[in-house]
C-alpha cells in the first residue's frame, strides 16, 4: 500500500493517465512524473485552552524539483490526509507548468478544523507547523502560500517562525501575506480575479452578453467571495447561487453580494444571511445559470450530476472539483457546456505568488495595477495555448492544460537525467 493512498490521489493518477496516454509518455518516465519527490509528516502538540495536549497531524509534499523549488499552498481541513496533499501538489505541478513558473508543485496542511480553534490555538499549530517543516522549506527550497482553512494572518505567523529561527527576516519564505509586511498588492484578490477574466474571455469566445447571464458560486471564502464579487460588480452578472459549508442560497432576482461579504466578516459564515432562499447544496449546482463557478472542496461535480448541469460555462476555481468520471460526461456535451479547468482556471493565485516571491527575493514593490496587468497577460497566454491546442487536436480544455504542463516538467526532465 502506498502512503499515498486516497481517493483524491487515485483521482489524480487517473487524470494523469489520460494525459500520459494521449502524449504516449513512455513507461519509464510514467511514474517519476506521477509520484511526489518527497513528503514529510509531523505530529503537532499543542497546548489547548482547556489545559489539555491536542496533537495534529502534518504534511508537506514536494512533487517535482525539476524547474526549480517547489510552490504551494497550505489547506486546514479535518479530513486533510497524505494522499490529498500529495494530489493538490501533483496538480500545482501542472498548474505552475502552464503558467510557465519555474516552480515544482507542493502542496501541505494539518488535518484540524480551523473553524474550531481559538485564535491562540491556531497560531500555535501554525507555528508548531513552520518550525517543524524549516529542516524541508526554504525560499530556493519550497516555498509556502495559502490554501483552503488559512490566510493572511497564518501566512504572517509562518514567516515570522521561520525568520525567528534564521535571525533576519526572510519574507519570501511564504506568499499571501499581509502587504504591511512585504505581501504583494493584489495577491489576495489574485484568484478570484483571474477566474473572473477567463469566465469574461468563455463568454466573449461564445458570444454571450453578460447583462443577460447568471451565476451560481459555490464556496464563499478566497476565492469563491472575489468571484462572485467580480462577477457581479464588474462584469455585471446577475449572482443567483451562493453557498459554504453551512448554507446554500438561491435567489432567481440576484443576492447582493456585496451584503452577504459584510455579512461573512461580522459572522463568519452565511447562514444567518436571510435575503435569499435556503436550497439543497447539492442541487445548487444543478440549478439553471450561465456560469457555475466550484470554489469549495474536491469532486463535487461526478458521474450523478455531470449529465444534469445546466450552466453554458464550468469555472473551475477549485482544485479538482470534477472527477473523472465526470470529464468523461462533459466531454460528450463539450459543445454544451465549456469547461475551465481548474488548473487554468484558478492559477491567477500561483501566478501572483511568484510575482510576491521574486518581490521578496529583490526586495523591489509593485503597484497592484501592475500586478493585475501582468497576472492577465500570463493568463491570456495560457488560455490562448488550451483553447488552440483544444481545438486542434479534438481534445477536451483540461487534456490540452494538463499536457501543456506534463510536457514541459517532462522536457525538463529529460534535459536533466534522472536526478530531480
Ligand atoms: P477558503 O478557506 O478561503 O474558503 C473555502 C470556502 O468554501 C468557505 O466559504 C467554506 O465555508 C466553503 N466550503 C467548505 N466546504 C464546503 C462545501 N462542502 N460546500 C460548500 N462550500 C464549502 O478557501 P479558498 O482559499 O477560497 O479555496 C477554495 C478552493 O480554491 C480550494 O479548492 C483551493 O484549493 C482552491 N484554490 C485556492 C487558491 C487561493 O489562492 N486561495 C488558489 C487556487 C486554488
Amino acid at each position: 500500500m502506498s502512503i499515498y493512498n486516497d481517493d483524491v490521489f487515485q483521482m489524480a493518477c487517473d487524470q494523469f493517465k489520460v494525459i500520459a496516454d494521449y502524449l504516449e509518455i513512455p513507461n519509464n518516465d510514467r511514474d517519476r512524473l506521477m509520484y511526489p519527490k518527497r513528503a514529510v509528516a509531523v505530529t503537532l502538540p499543542i497546548h489547548m485552552d482547556d489545559g489539555t495536549v491536542q496533537t495534529f497531524q502534518g504534511y508537506r509534499v514536494q512533487h517535482h524539483l525539476t524547474l526549480g523549488p517547489t510552490k504551494g499552498g497550505t489547506r486546514f481541513a479535518p479530513s486533510l490526509s497524505m494522499g490529498e496533499t500529495a494530489a493538490l501538489a501533483m496538480w500545482m505541478s501542472w498548474k505552475c507548468a502552464l503558467a510557465n513558473l519555474p516552480y515544482g508543485g507542493a502542496k501541505g496542511g494539518i488535518a484540524c478544523d480551523p473553524t474550531k480553534l481559538s485564535t491562540k490555538e491556531l497560531e500555535a499549530v501554525s507555528r508548531r507547523y513552520m518550525q517543524e517543516m524549516i529542516p524541508f522549506v526554504g525560499p530556493h527550497t519550497d516555498i509556502m502560500g495559502p490554501d483552503m482553512g488559512t490566510n493572511e494572518q497564518v501566512m504572517s505567523w509562518f514567516m515570522d517562525t521561520y525568520s525567528v529561527y534564521q535571525g533576519y527576516c526572510v519574507n519570501e519564505i511564504v506568499t499571501g501575506k499581509p502587504v504591511s509586511i512585504g505581501g504583494t498588492e493584489g495577491r489576495r484578490e489574485a484568484t478570484g480575479r483571474g477566474v473572473v477574466y477567463l469566465i469574461e474571455r468563455a463568454m466573449d469566445m461564445l458570444k454571450l452578453d453578460p447583462a443577460k447571464c447568471t451565476a451560481i458560486v459555490q464556496g464563499f471564502g478566497n476565492v469563491g467571495s472575489v468571484a462572485a464579487l467580480s462577477l457581479a460588480y464588474k462584469t455585471g452578472v446577475k449572482v443567483v447561487g451562493i453557498s459554504d459549508a453551512t448554507v446554500a442560497l438561491y435567489n432567481p432576482n440576484g443576492i447582493d453580494v456585496a451584503k452577504a461579504e459584510q455579512h461573512v466578516m461580522k459572522k463568519g459564515n452565511l447562514r444567518a444571511f436571510t435575503e435569499a432562499d435556503r436550497v439543497d447544496p447539492n442541487e445548487m449546482l444543478t440549478m439553471p445559470c450561465d456560469v457555475l463557478v466550484p470554489s469549495a472542496v474536491d469532486r463535487v461535480i461526478h458521474a450523478g450530476n455531470a449529465a444534469k448541469l445546466k450552466c453554458r460555462i464550468l469555472a473551475e476555481g477549485a482544485n479538482g472539483p470534477t472527477t473523472p468520471e465526470a470529464d468523461l460526461i462533459l466531454n460528450e456535451r463539450w459543445d454544451d457546456v465549456f469547461v475551465i479547468p481548474d488548473i487554468l482556471c484558478n492559477a491567477g493565485g500561483v501566478i501572483v505568488s511568484y510575482f510576491e516571491w521574486v518581490q521578496g527575493l529583490q526586495a523591489f514593490m509593485w503597484s497592484e495595477t501592475e500586478v493585475t496587468d501582468k497576472l492577465f497577460r500570463i493568463l491570456e497566454h495560457s488560455f490562448t495555448q488550451v483553447i488552440k491546442r483544444a481545438k486542434a487536436h479534438k481534445v477536451s480544455h483540461r487534456t490540452s492544460a494538463m499536457a501543456i504542463g506534463v510536457e514541459r516538467v517532462m522536457k525538463a526532465k529529460h534535459a536533466r537525467g534522472l536526478f530531480p
